[in-house]
Protein backbone atom coordinates (compact mmCIF):
# COMPACT_ATOMS: atom_id res chain seq x y z
CA UNK A 1 0.00 0.00 0.00
CA UNK A 2 3.05 2.67 -0.17
CA UNK A 3 2.25 4.05 -3.42
CA UNK A 4 -1.09 4.69 -2.72
CA UNK A 5 -0.55 6.05 1.09
CA UNK A 6 2.37 8.09 0.06
CA UNK A 7 0.26 9.32 -2.54
CA UNK A 8 -2.15 10.35 -0.09
CA UNK A 9 0.11 11.74 2.20
CA UNK A 10 1.27 13.97 -0.98
CA UNK A 11 -1.93 15.25 -1.57
CA UNK A 12 -2.33 16.82 1.65
CA UNK A 13 1.35 18.15 2.49
CA UNK A 14 2.77 19.42 -0.94
CA UNK A 15 2.29 22.00 -2.56
CA UNK A 16 3.96 22.56 -5.08
CA UNK A 17 3.44 23.09 -8.60
CA UNK A 18 0.05 25.17 -7.67
CA UNK A 19 1.98 27.92 -5.30
CA UNK A 20 -0.83 26.57 -2.81
CA UNK A 21 -3.68 28.69 -4.55
CA UNK A 22 -7.18 27.50 -4.66
CA UNK A 23 -9.17 27.10 -8.11
CA UNK A 24 -11.78 29.07 -8.81
CA UNK A 25 -14.57 26.46 -7.15
CA UNK A 26 -12.46 26.93 -3.78
CA UNK A 27 -10.77 23.52 -4.22
CA UNK A 28 -7.14 22.46 -3.30
CA UNK A 29 -5.93 22.62 -6.86
CA UNK A 30 -5.46 19.27 -8.72
CA UNK A 31 -2.07 17.74 -8.43
CA UNK A 32 -0.77 14.28 -9.54
CA UNK A 33 3.13 12.59 -10.00
CA UNK A 34 4.80 10.24 -7.65
CA UNK A 35 4.85 11.10 -3.73
CA UNK A 36 7.61 13.96 -2.33
CA UNK A 37 7.69 12.72 1.31
CA UNK A 38 7.43 9.21 3.10
CA UNK A 39 5.32 8.32 5.87
CA UNK A 40 6.67 5.94 8.23
CA UNK A 41 3.89 3.38 6.67
CA UNK A 42 5.27 3.59 3.72
CA UNK A 43 8.91 3.36 4.79
CA UNK A 44 8.41 0.48 6.68
CA UNK A 45 6.55 -1.43 3.49
CA UNK A 46 9.94 -0.30 1.33
CA UNK A 47 12.10 -1.46 3.47
CA UNK A 48 10.07 -5.00 4.33
CA UNK A 49 9.72 -5.54 0.22
CA UNK A 50 13.36 -4.87 -0.51
CA UNK A 51 14.40 -7.86 1.90
CA UNK A 52 11.74 -9.62 1.38
CA UNK A 53 10.80 -10.13 -2.09
CA UNK A 54 14.16 -11.68 -3.12
CA UNK A 55 13.57 -13.92 -0.57
CA UNK A 56 10.21 -15.07 -1.94
CA UNK A 57 11.75 -15.68 -5.22
CA UNK A 58 14.67 -18.03 -3.60
CA UNK A 59 12.26 -19.87 -1.54
CA UNK A 60 9.69 -20.56 -4.65
CA UNK A 61 12.51 -21.32 -6.69
CA UNK A 62 14.14 -23.84 -4.27
CA UNK A 63 11.15 -25.51 -3.09
CA UNK A 64 10.55 -26.92 -6.68
CA UNK A 65 14.62 -27.36 -6.63
CA UNK A 66 14.67 -29.59 -3.52
CA UNK A 67 11.18 -30.21 -2.44
CA UNK A 68 8.99 -30.86 -5.77
CA UNK A 69 7.50 -27.59 -5.60
CA UNK A 70 5.68 -28.20 -2.38
CA UNK A 71 5.38 -24.61 -0.62
CA UNK A 72 4.83 -25.53 2.76
CA UNK A 73 7.49 -28.60 3.03
CA UNK A 74 10.90 -26.38 3.79
CA UNK A 75 8.91 -24.49 6.07
CA UNK A 76 8.00 -27.36 7.93
CA UNK A 77 11.19 -29.02 7.63
CA UNK A 78 12.65 -26.05 8.96
CA UNK A 79 10.01 -25.67 12.13
CA UNK A 80 10.74 -28.77 13.11
CA UNK A 81 14.29 -28.34 12.82
CA UNK A 82 14.83 -31.42 10.40
CA UNK A 83 16.63 -28.78 8.27
CA UNK A 84 18.30 -25.51 8.17
CA UNK A 85 18.86 -22.36 6.18
CA UNK A 86 22.54 -23.18 6.02
CA UNK A 87 21.53 -26.60 4.84
CA UNK A 88 19.07 -25.18 1.97
CA UNK A 89 21.68 -22.76 0.70
CA UNK A 90 24.35 -25.66 0.68
CA UNK A 91 22.32 -27.99 -1.71
CA UNK A 92 21.19 -24.55 -3.58
CA UNK A 93 23.14 -24.56 -6.92
CA UNK A 94 25.35 -21.56 -7.22
CA UNK A 95 26.50 -19.15 -9.64
CA UNK A 96 28.00 -20.52 -12.29
CA UNK A 97 30.28 -18.91 -15.21
CA UNK A 98 28.38 -21.02 -17.98
CA UNK A 99 25.39 -18.93 -16.61
CA UNK A 100 27.29 -15.77 -16.96
CA UNK A 101 28.26 -16.23 -20.18
CA UNK A 102 24.66 -17.57 -21.45
CA UNK A 103 23.19 -14.42 -19.52
CA UNK A 104 25.46 -11.90 -20.92
CA UNK A 105 24.83 -13.19 -24.27
CA UNK A 106 21.02 -13.21 -23.73
CA UNK A 107 20.98 -9.54 -22.48
CA UNK A 108 23.24 -8.43 -24.75
CA UNK A 109 21.26 -9.57 -28.28
CA UNK A 110 18.32 -7.92 -26.58
CA UNK A 111 19.96 -4.74 -26.20
CA UNK A 112 21.59 -4.88 -29.63
CA UNK A 113 17.99 -6.19 -31.22
CA UNK A 114 15.94 -3.12 -29.18
CA UNK A 115 19.10 -0.27 -30.29
CA UNK A 116 19.90 -1.34 -33.92
CA UNK A 117 17.29 -3.42 -35.45
CA UNK A 118 14.61 -0.32 -36.29
CA UNK A 119 11.38 -1.61 -36.32
CA UNK A 120 10.35 -2.47 -40.09
CA UNK A 121 7.35 -4.72 -39.58
CA UNK A 122 4.82 -2.23 -38.99
CA UNK A 123 5.31 -1.28 -42.88
CA UNK A 124 4.15 -4.66 -43.61
CA UNK A 125 1.55 -5.42 -40.71
CA UNK A 126 -1.62 -3.68 -40.63
CA UNK A 127 -3.00 -2.00 -37.81
CA UNK A 128 0.33 -2.72 -36.04
CA UNK A 129 1.49 0.61 -34.18
CA UNK A 130 5.95 0.14 -34.63
CA UNK A 131 8.57 2.24 -35.20
CA UNK A 132 9.09 5.79 -33.29
CA UNK A 133 5.88 6.98 -31.13
CA UNK A 134 4.79 9.35 -28.80
CA UNK A 135 4.92 8.78 -25.00
CA UNK A 136 2.34 10.03 -22.89
CA UNK A 137 2.94 13.74 -21.47
CA UNK A 138 4.93 13.70 -18.12
CA UNK A 139 4.18 15.81 -15.30
CA UNK A 140 6.95 18.31 -16.20
CA UNK A 141 5.11 18.97 -19.44
CA UNK A 142 7.18 16.48 -22.08
CA UNK A 143 6.17 14.23 -24.28
CA UNK A 144 9.12 11.63 -25.03
CA UNK A 145 9.66 9.84 -28.05
CA UNK A 146 9.93 5.93 -28.40
CA UNK A 147 11.22 3.40 -30.91
CA UNK A 148 8.91 0.86 -30.74
CA UNK A 149 10.58 -2.57 -31.80
CA UNK A 150 9.26 -5.33 -29.27
CA UNK A 151 7.37 -7.11 -31.74
CA UNK A 152 10.10 -7.20 -33.55
CA UNK A 153 12.50 -8.45 -31.29
CA UNK A 154 10.31 -10.94 -30.02
CA UNK A 155 9.49 -12.55 -33.17
CA UNK A 156 13.55 -12.63 -34.19
CA UNK A 157 14.08 -14.42 -30.96
CA UNK A 158 11.70 -16.56 -31.23
CA UNK A 159 12.44 -17.71 -34.85
CA UNK A 160 16.33 -18.08 -33.93
CA UNK A 161 15.23 -20.35 -30.95
CA UNK A 162 12.47 -22.97 -32.93
CA UNK A 163 15.61 -22.71 -35.74
CA UNK A 164 18.06 -23.71 -32.91
CA UNK A 165 15.72 -26.40 -31.55
CA UNK A 166 14.78 -27.93 -35.21
CA UNK A 167 17.92 -27.35 -37.46
CA UNK A 168 20.70 -25.97 -35.63
CA UNK A 169 21.15 -27.55 -32.32
CA UNK A 170 23.81 -25.01 -31.08
CA UNK A 171 22.65 -25.68 -27.89
CA UNK A 172 19.34 -27.57 -25.80
CA UNK A 173 16.21 -26.62 -25.50
CA UNK A 174 16.28 -27.08 -22.02
CA UNK A 175 19.09 -24.57 -21.53
CA UNK A 176 17.26 -22.43 -19.67
CA UNK A 177 15.58 -25.25 -17.03
CA UNK A 178 19.09 -26.67 -16.66
CA UNK A 179 20.91 -23.50 -16.07
CA UNK A 180 17.62 -21.94 -13.67
CA UNK A 181 19.19 -20.99 -10.71
CA UNK A 182 22.65 -20.32 -11.46
CA UNK A 183 20.66 -17.67 -14.20
CA UNK A 184 19.10 -16.12 -11.25
CA UNK A 185 22.21 -15.01 -9.38
CA UNK A 186 23.15 -13.46 -13.17
CA UNK A 187 19.23 -12.07 -13.18
CA UNK A 188 19.79 -10.52 -9.41
CA UNK A 189 22.82 -8.75 -10.13
CA UNK A 190 21.79 -6.98 -13.52
CA UNK A 191 18.52 -6.28 -11.32
CA UNK A 192 20.47 -4.81 -8.48
CA UNK A 193 23.55 -2.83 -10.82
CA UNK A 194 20.54 -1.43 -12.98
CA UNK A 195 18.89 -0.23 -10.25
CA UNK A 196 21.87 1.08 -8.48
CA UNK A 197 22.85 2.90 -11.50
CA UNK A 198 19.73 4.42 -12.33
CA UNK A 199 19.84 6.03 -8.56
CA UNK A 200 23.06 7.47 -8.97
CA UNK A 201 22.46 8.58 -12.05
CA UNK A 202 19.49 10.50 -10.95
CA UNK A 203 21.71 12.39 -8.72
CA UNK A 204 24.48 12.60 -11.10
CA UNK A 205 23.62 13.09 -14.51
CA UNK A 206 19.32 13.21 -15.14
CA UNK A 207 18.11 12.76 -18.18
CA UNK A 208 15.22 15.35 -17.14
CA UNK A 209 15.97 16.95 -14.59
CA UNK A 210 12.49 18.65 -13.73
CA UNK A 211 10.64 14.92 -13.56
CA UNK A 212 12.75 13.56 -11.28
CA UNK A 213 11.40 12.95 -7.49
CA UNK A 214 13.40 13.34 -4.34
CA UNK A 215 11.63 12.16 -1.09
CA UNK A 216 14.28 12.74 1.19
CA UNK A 217 14.44 9.04 2.22
CA UNK A 218 17.29 6.88 0.46
CA UNK A 219 15.41 3.98 0.75
CA UNK A 220 12.16 5.22 -1.09
CA UNK A 221 14.34 6.41 -3.64
CA UNK A 222 16.02 3.42 -4.51
CA UNK A 223 13.02 1.49 -4.57
CA UNK A 224 10.06 3.66 -6.39
CA UNK A 225 12.54 5.44 -8.05
CA UNK A 226 13.79 9.36 -8.51
CA UNK A 227 14.03 9.79 -12.48
CA UNK A 228 10.67 9.28 -14.50
CA UNK A 229 12.51 8.20 -17.73
CA UNK A 230 15.65 7.77 -17.38
CA UNK A 231 17.70 6.89 -20.29
CA UNK A 232 21.12 6.65 -21.83
CA UNK A 233 21.14 8.64 -25.26
CA UNK A 234 18.44 9.50 -27.34
CA UNK A 235 17.01 5.78 -27.38
CA UNK A 236 18.05 3.65 -24.73
CA UNK A 237 15.01 4.13 -22.43
CA UNK A 238 15.60 1.92 -19.07
CA UNK A 239 11.42 1.82 -18.34
CA UNK A 240 10.63 0.41 -21.75
CA UNK A 241 14.14 -1.74 -22.29
CA UNK A 242 13.57 -3.32 -18.88
CA UNK A 243 9.98 -3.69 -18.91
CA UNK A 244 9.76 -5.40 -22.36
CA UNK A 245 12.59 -7.02 -22.63
CA UNK A 246 14.69 -8.91 -21.25
CA UNK A 247 12.14 -10.17 -19.20
CA UNK A 248 9.07 -10.55 -21.06
CA UNK A 249 11.06 -11.62 -24.28
CA UNK A 250 12.09 -14.51 -21.66
CA UNK A 251 9.30 -15.13 -20.48
CA UNK A 252 7.94 -17.41 -23.87
CA UNK A 253 11.18 -19.23 -24.43
CA UNK A 254 11.37 -20.07 -20.60
CA UNK A 255 7.84 -21.47 -21.03
CA UNK A 256 9.16 -23.28 -24.04
CA UNK A 257 12.55 -24.37 -22.27
CA UNK A 258 10.14 -25.73 -19.68
CA UNK A 259 8.16 -27.93 -22.39
CA UNK A 260 11.60 -29.10 -23.66
CA UNK A 261 11.99 -30.55 -20.42
CA UNK A 262 8.83 -32.57 -19.69
CA UNK A 263 9.36 -33.90 -23.29
CA UNK A 264 12.72 -34.98 -22.23
CA UNK A 265 12.22 -36.16 -18.83
CA UNK A 266 8.84 -38.12 -19.70
CA UNK A 267 8.52 -38.97 -23.49
CA UNK A 268 5.31 -36.23 -24.14
CA UNK A 269 4.32 -33.04 -23.38
CA UNK A 270 0.74 -32.95 -20.98
CA UNK A 271 -2.17 -30.75 -22.48
CA UNK A 272 -1.63 -28.76 -19.23
CA UNK A 273 1.63 -27.87 -20.09
CA UNK A 274 0.37 -26.60 -24.20
CA UNK A 275 -2.47 -24.65 -22.06
CA UNK A 276 -0.25 -22.55 -20.09
CA UNK A 277 2.35 -22.41 -23.11
CA UNK A 278 -0.64 -20.76 -25.67
CA UNK A 279 -2.16 -18.88 -22.74
CA UNK A 280 0.84 -17.04 -21.49
CA UNK A 281 1.95 -16.26 -25.40
CA UNK A 282 -1.21 -15.41 -26.07
CA UNK A 283 -0.86 -12.39 -23.45
CA UNK A 284 2.95 -11.77 -24.14
CA UNK A 285 2.43 -11.30 -27.72
CA UNK A 286 -0.72 -9.13 -26.75
CA UNK A 287 1.75 -7.09 -25.07
CA UNK A 288 3.94 -6.97 -27.81
CA UNK A 289 1.38 -6.26 -30.68
CA UNK A 290 -0.33 -3.45 -28.46
CA UNK A 291 3.47 -2.03 -26.96
CA UNK A 292 3.33 1.47 -28.53
CA UNK A 293 0.11 1.42 -26.39
CA UNK A 294 1.73 0.35 -23.23
CA UNK A 295 3.55 3.94 -23.32
CA UNK A 296 0.06 5.31 -21.81
CA UNK A 297 -0.51 2.60 -19.21
CA UNK A 298 0.79 3.27 -15.25
CA UNK A 299 4.22 1.25 -15.72
CA UNK A 300 5.34 4.22 -18.33
CA UNK A 301 3.76 7.20 -17.61
CA UNK A 302 3.67 7.47 -13.99
CA UNK A 303 6.17 5.10 -12.13
CA UNK A 304 9.82 6.24 -11.40
CA UNK A 305 12.19 4.29 -12.79
CA UNK A 306 13.61 2.39 -9.73
CA UNK A 307 14.41 -1.00 -7.77
CA UNK A 308 10.68 -1.76 -7.68
CA UNK A 309 10.77 -1.62 -11.69
CA UNK A 310 14.43 -2.46 -12.51
CA UNK A 311 14.78 -5.69 -10.49
CA UNK A 312 11.18 -6.65 -10.79
CA UNK A 313 11.70 -7.13 -14.37
CA UNK A 314 14.93 -8.66 -14.24
CA UNK A 315 14.30 -11.25 -11.51
CA UNK A 316 10.47 -11.05 -9.82
CA UNK A 317 8.71 -11.46 -13.47
CA UNK A 318 10.51 -14.18 -15.13
CA UNK A 319 11.23 -16.49 -12.02
CA UNK A 320 7.72 -15.66 -10.10
CA UNK A 321 5.11 -15.28 -13.72
CA UNK A 322 6.68 -18.93 -14.83
CA UNK A 323 6.14 -20.85 -12.02
CA UNK A 324 3.37 -22.70 -13.82
CA UNK A 325 5.42 -24.21 -16.39
CA UNK A 326 8.32 -24.97 -13.54
CA UNK A 327 5.66 -26.94 -11.68
CA UNK A 328 4.77 -28.67 -14.29
CA UNK A 329 7.69 -30.28 -15.18
CA UNK A 330 7.77 -31.69 -11.27
CA UNK A 331 4.21 -32.46 -11.83
CA UNK A 332 3.56 -33.33 -15.55
CA UNK A 333 -0.60 -32.93 -15.07
CA UNK A 334 -2.48 -34.30 -17.69
CA UNK A 335 -6.25 -32.81 -17.31
CA UNK A 336 -9.37 -34.01 -18.47
CA UNK A 337 -10.93 -32.86 -21.08
CA UNK A 338 -13.84 -30.74 -19.95
CA UNK A 339 -11.23 -29.17 -17.24
CA UNK A 340 -8.95 -28.45 -20.05
CA UNK A 341 -11.92 -26.70 -22.23
CA UNK A 342 -12.63 -25.18 -18.78
CA UNK A 343 -9.43 -23.63 -18.86
CA UNK A 344 -8.97 -22.66 -22.11
CA UNK A 345 -12.72 -20.90 -22.20
CA UNK A 346 -11.33 -18.95 -18.72
CA UNK A 347 -8.26 -18.02 -20.44
CA UNK A 348 -9.73 -16.55 -23.51
CA UNK A 349 -12.73 -14.89 -21.99
CA UNK A 350 -10.54 -13.04 -19.73
CA UNK A 351 -8.32 -11.98 -22.24
CA UNK A 352 -10.74 -10.58 -24.03
CA UNK A 353 -12.53 -8.17 -21.66
CA UNK A 354 -8.49 -7.13 -20.82
CA UNK A 355 -8.14 -6.71 -24.48
CA UNK A 356 -11.46 -5.26 -25.51
CA UNK A 357 -11.26 -2.77 -22.26
CA UNK A 358 -7.47 -1.49 -23.19
CA UNK A 359 -8.81 -1.01 -26.53
CA UNK A 360 -11.84 0.58 -25.64
CA UNK A 361 -9.84 3.33 -23.58
CA UNK A 362 -7.22 3.56 -26.56
CA UNK A 363 -9.63 4.20 -29.40
CA UNK A 364 -11.63 6.91 -27.17
CA UNK A 365 -8.29 8.52 -26.42
CA UNK A 366 -7.05 8.34 -29.84
CA UNK A 367 -10.23 9.91 -31.45
CA UNK A 368 -11.11 12.15 -28.25
CA UNK A 369 -14.58 10.31 -28.31
CA UNK A 370 -15.10 10.38 -32.18
CA UNK A 371 -15.66 6.63 -32.36
CA UNK A 372 -18.16 4.42 -31.50
CA UNK A 373 -18.07 2.14 -28.73
CA UNK A 374 -20.90 -1.12 -28.58
CA UNK A 375 -22.51 0.56 -31.52
CA UNK A 376 -23.17 3.92 -29.72
CA UNK A 377 -21.16 7.35 -29.65
CA UNK A 378 -19.10 6.64 -25.85
CA UNK A 379 -20.18 8.89 -23.33
CA UNK A 380 -17.67 10.62 -21.17
CA UNK A 381 -17.23 13.10 -18.81
CA UNK A 382 -14.59 16.11 -19.26
CA UNK A 383 -12.04 17.05 -17.09
CA UNK A 384 -8.87 19.42 -16.26
CA UNK A 385 -5.71 18.88 -14.58
CA UNK A 386 -2.67 20.67 -14.09
CA UNK A 387 1.03 19.97 -15.13
CA UNK A 388 3.96 21.15 -13.22
CA UNK A 389 4.98 23.85 -15.43
CA UNK A 390 1.45 25.11 -14.66
CA UNK A 391 -0.06 24.14 -18.07
CA UNK A 392 -3.92 23.86 -17.92
CA UNK A 393 -5.27 20.45 -19.88
CA UNK A 394 -7.86 19.28 -20.68
CA UNK A 395 -8.91 15.06 -20.73
CA UNK A 396 -12.09 12.87 -20.76
CA UNK A 397 -13.15 10.11 -19.02
CA UNK A 398 -15.29 7.09 -20.53
CA UNK A 399 -18.28 6.28 -18.97
CA UNK A 400 -19.57 3.66 -21.59
CA UNK A 401 -18.47 0.37 -22.57
CA UNK A 402 -16.56 -1.69 -20.09
CA UNK A 403 -15.31 1.43 -19.01
CA UNK A 404 -19.03 1.98 -17.54
CA UNK A 405 -19.15 -1.66 -15.71
CA UNK A 406 -16.35 -0.73 -13.51
CA UNK A 407 -13.57 1.62 -13.35
CA UNK A 408 -10.73 -1.24 -14.18
CA UNK A 409 -12.61 -4.10 -15.42
CA UNK A 410 -9.08 -4.40 -17.80
CA UNK A 411 -7.97 -5.53 -13.86
CA UNK A 412 -10.78 -8.29 -14.17
CA UNK A 413 -10.28 -9.76 -16.75
CA UNK A 414 -6.29 -9.91 -16.72
CA UNK A 415 -7.60 -11.83 -13.35
CA UNK A 416 -9.89 -14.26 -14.82
CA UNK A 417 -6.62 -14.87 -17.35
CA UNK A 418 -4.35 -15.36 -14.81
CA UNK A 419 -6.64 -17.99 -12.60
CA UNK A 420 -6.85 -19.85 -15.87
CA UNK A 421 -2.91 -20.44 -15.57
CA UNK A 422 -2.97 -21.14 -12.46
CA UNK A 423 -6.18 -23.74 -12.89
CA UNK A 424 -4.53 -25.55 -15.74
CA UNK A 425 -1.69 -26.99 -13.09
CA UNK A 426 -5.07 -28.78 -11.26
CA UNK A 427 -5.36 -28.81 -7.67
CA UNK A 428 -2.55 -30.99 -6.11
CA UNK A 429 -0.45 -27.86 -5.07
CA UNK A 430 -0.50 -24.05 -3.85
CA UNK A 431 2.76 -23.38 -5.60
CA UNK A 432 0.85 -22.43 -9.23
CA UNK A 433 -1.91 -20.73 -7.30
CA UNK A 434 1.11 -17.86 -6.10
CA UNK A 435 0.21 -15.75 -9.46
CA UNK A 436 -3.36 -15.57 -9.06
CA UNK A 437 -2.70 -14.19 -5.28
CA UNK A 438 0.28 -12.06 -6.56
CA UNK A 439 -1.72 -10.24 -9.23
CA UNK A 440 -5.03 -9.89 -7.33
CA UNK A 441 -3.00 -7.99 -4.24
CA UNK A 442 -1.28 -5.96 -7.35
CA UNK A 443 -4.08 -5.43 -9.17
CA UNK A 444 -5.99 -4.53 -6.08
CA UNK A 445 -3.38 -2.14 -5.03
CA UNK A 446 -2.58 -0.84 -8.74
CA UNK A 447 -6.04 0.29 -9.03
CA UNK A 448 -6.01 1.82 -4.64
CA UNK A 449 -2.91 3.62 -5.90
CA UNK A 450 -4.33 5.09 -9.57
CA UNK A 451 -7.45 5.97 -8.15
CA UNK A 452 -5.77 8.31 -6.01
CA UNK A 453 -3.32 9.46 -8.34
CA UNK A 454 -6.91 10.08 -10.99
CA UNK A 455 -8.39 11.93 -7.70
CA UNK A 456 -5.00 14.11 -7.31
CA UNK A 457 -4.88 14.66 -10.90
CA UNK A 458 -8.90 15.67 -11.52
CA UNK A 459 -9.82 16.70 -8.50
CA UNK A 460 -13.89 17.21 -8.37
CA UNK A 461 -13.96 15.96 -12.40
CA UNK A 462 -13.12 12.47 -10.51
CA UNK A 463 -15.35 12.20 -8.01
CA UNK A 464 -18.13 13.06 -10.65
CA UNK A 465 -16.97 10.20 -12.82
CA UNK A 466 -17.10 7.53 -9.73
CA UNK A 467 -20.66 9.11 -9.17
CA UNK A 468 -21.38 7.56 -12.40
CA UNK A 469 -19.32 4.14 -12.40
CA UNK A 470 -19.37 3.45 -8.32
CA UNK A 471 -17.47 -0.51 -8.47
CA UNK A 472 -13.86 -0.72 -9.27
CA UNK A 473 -13.25 -4.42 -10.25
CA UNK A 474 -16.68 -6.56 -9.92
CA UNK A 475 -20.03 -4.82 -10.53
CA UNK A 476 -22.42 -4.60 -7.36
CA UNK A 477 -19.30 -5.86 -5.11
CA UNK A 478 -16.22 -3.95 -5.13
P1 LIG B 1 -5.10 1.44 -17.12
O1 LIG B 1 -4.80 1.07 -18.52
O2 LIG B 1 -6.46 1.13 -16.61
O3 LIG B 1 -4.78 2.98 -17.01
C1 LIG B 1 -5.21 3.76 -15.92
C2 LIG B 1 -5.21 5.18 -16.41
O4 LIG B 1 -6.20 5.33 -17.44
C3 LIG B 1 -5.59 6.17 -15.35
O5 LIG B 1 -4.47 6.55 -14.60
C4 LIG B 1 -6.12 7.31 -16.18
O6 LIG B 1 -4.97 7.99 -16.73
C5 LIG B 1 -6.82 6.62 -17.33
N1 LIG B 1 -8.22 6.35 -17.08
C6 LIG B 1 -8.80 5.87 -15.96
N2 LIG B 1 -10.12 5.74 -16.13
C7 LIG B 1 -10.38 6.16 -17.39
C8 LIG B 1 -11.56 6.28 -18.16
N3 LIG B 1 -12.76 5.95 -17.67
N4 LIG B 1 -11.48 6.75 -19.43
C9 LIG B 1 -10.28 7.08 -19.96
N5 LIG B 1 -9.11 6.99 -19.27
C10 LIG B 1 -9.17 6.54 -18.01
O7 LIG B 1 -4.13 0.81 -16.06
P2 LIG B 1 -2.68 0.17 -16.13
O8 LIG B 1 -1.78 1.04 -16.85
O9 LIG B 1 -2.35 -0.18 -14.71
O10 LIG B 1 -2.89 -1.22 -16.85
C11 LIG B 1 -2.86 -1.47 -18.22
C12 LIG B 1 -3.08 -2.95 -18.43
O11 LIG B 1 -1.90 -3.66 -18.06
C13 LIG B 1 -4.22 -3.49 -17.62
O12 LIG B 1 -5.05 -4.26 -18.45
C14 LIG B 1 -3.57 -4.36 -16.58
O13 LIG B 1 -4.38 -5.47 -16.30
C15 LIG B 1 -2.25 -4.74 -17.23
N6 LIG B 1 -1.18 -4.92 -16.23
C16 LIG B 1 -0.57 -6.13 -16.14
C17 LIG B 1 0.44 -6.34 -15.21
C18 LIG B 1 1.13 -7.64 -15.11
O14 LIG B 1 2.10 -7.71 -14.35
N7 LIG B 1 0.71 -8.67 -15.79
C19 LIG B 1 0.88 -5.26 -14.32
C20 LIG B 1 0.16 -4.06 -14.51
C21 LIG B 1 -0.81 -3.89 -15.44
P3 LIG B 1 -5.00 9.50 -17.28
O15 LIG B 1 -4.09 10.21 -16.37
O16 LIG B 1 -4.47 9.39 -18.68
O17 LIG B 1 -6.42 9.98 -17.23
Amino acid sequence: MNGAVAMEATRRRTKSGTNGKLSEDGEEPAQWGRAWEVDWFSLISVIGLLCCAPFIVFYFVMACDQYQCSVSKPLIKLLQGETTLLAIWALTPSFTWTAAKIYAIWVAFQVFLYMYIPDIIHKFIPGYAGGVQDGARTPAGLINKYEINGLQCWVITHVLWLANTHYFHWFSPTIIFDNWIPLMWCANILGYAVSTFAFIKAYLFPTNAEDCKFTGNLFYNYMMGIEFNPRVGKWFDFKLFFNGRPGIVAWTLINLSYMAKQQELYGHVTNSMILVNLLQAIYVLDFFWNEAWYLKTIDICHDHFGWYLGWGDCVWLPYLYTLQGLYLVYHPVQLSTPHALAVLSLGLVGYYIFRSTNHQKDLFRCTEGNCTIWGHKPTFIECSYHSADGGVHRSKLLTSGFWGVARHFNYTGDLMGSLAYCVACGFGHLLPYFYIVYMTILLVHRCVRDEHRCSSKYGKDWRRYTDVVPYRLIPGMF
